[in-house]
């Protein structure tokens, strides 16, 4: 069965050949997806550090398949990315968050921003600026209710395109996420020169907090840092209450991680907003 008995999904764990034996036939069944909109948004909470007040929402992606029920979108987006139906895929997650804000807001919730991840290609195109427009305006959203999250490598294109793209976001009132900060070979003086507003600490950083006195002083220095050039730091993958405690000595803003919440479906949101808070 695809759901357990609160009639959420449960995760299909075999390998992505058991769900799909080749490539070839992944991509068509992503096309078929797409086309029956078989996706869903989850929210995963992020919040202070100090007070535990939710802050804001990462949206991430869920392929609700017919026979394996919810696949992760590590099974899908890579193949997505270079198949160039990322693409559809992003506007999709684009569209689907605005509508999800705009009902919120309408059920009179005290909605944070929403935060959507833009993968390489799709930033690439530079053309998220002007999507993003379409559905601020098609849902009468403000613009500092969503914000974007890109990857460093995401950012390596020609410089003047780039900037030319963050610039154009940025012009919106949307906010910029450095995603996975850490895992490429960006320096904190180039995403500042980006504008960039957060810096988003990859997880394989925060699970490193508590093994080793170099796990923290990396952190403390990325922190440091980043506030130094403007920029605030949200550490992801926190898992555990030590993480947090080490986290808030060393002056991290917001937190992200099973520990505080997973990623729900869209029905949990309103009982987190209106609770307002995760400590
Ligand atoms: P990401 O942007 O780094 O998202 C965070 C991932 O870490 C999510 O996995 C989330 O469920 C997981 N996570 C959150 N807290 C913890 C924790 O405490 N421990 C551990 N071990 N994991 C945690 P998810 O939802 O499977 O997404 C995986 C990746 O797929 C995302 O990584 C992102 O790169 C990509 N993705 C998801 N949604 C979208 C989307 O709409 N568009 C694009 N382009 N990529 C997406
Ligand atoms: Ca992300
Ligand atoms: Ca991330
Ligand atoms: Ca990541």
């Amino acid at each position: 069965g695809k759901t357990d008995g609160k009639g959420q999904y449960r995760y299909f764990e075999a390998s992505q050949s058991r769900i799909i034996q080749s490539r070839l036939q992944l991509k068509h069944r992503l096309l078929e997806a797409i086309e029956l909109d078989q996706f869903v948004l989850y929210y995963q909470p992020r919040v202070d550090a100090y007070t535990g007040k939710v802050c804001s929402m990462e949206a991430l992606v869920r392929w609700i398949h017919p026979q394996h029920g919810l696949v992760s979108p590590l099974e899908f987006i890579p193949m997505a990315e270079t198949t160039g139906l990322i693409l559809r895929i992003g506007e999709m997650v684009m569209e689907k968050a605005c509508r999800q804000i705009d009902e919120w807001r309408s059920a009179g919730l005290a909605v944070v921003p929403v935060s959507i991840n833009v993968s390489p290609k799709q930033f690439a195109r530079g053309e998220v600026h002007r999507q993003l427009a379409v559905y601020l305006d098609r849902y009468a959203i403000p613009s500092s209710l969503l914000e974007v999250e890109i990857t460093e490598s995401a950012m390596m294109g020609e410089q003047e395109e780039v900037l030319a793209e963050l610039g154009a976001i940025r012009a919106l009132g949307v906010k910029l996420h450095v995603d996975d900060f850490g895992t490429g070979y960006s320096s904190l003086s180039q995403l500042q020169k980006l504008k960039m507003d957060v810096l988003k600490v990859d997880r394989a950083f925060t699970s490193e907090l508590g093994n080793s006195r170099e796990g923290r002083v990396f952190f403390q220095a990325i922190v440091s840092m980043a506030h130094a050039l403007g920029m605030s730091v949200v550490a992801e993958g926190v898992e555990t209450a030590e993480q947090l405690g080490i986290l808030q000595e060393l002056g991290c803003n917001e937190v992200q991680g099973y520990y505080l919440a997973r990623p729900m479906p869209a029905a949990a949101i309103p009982s987190v907003l209106t609770q307002g808070n995760l400590f």
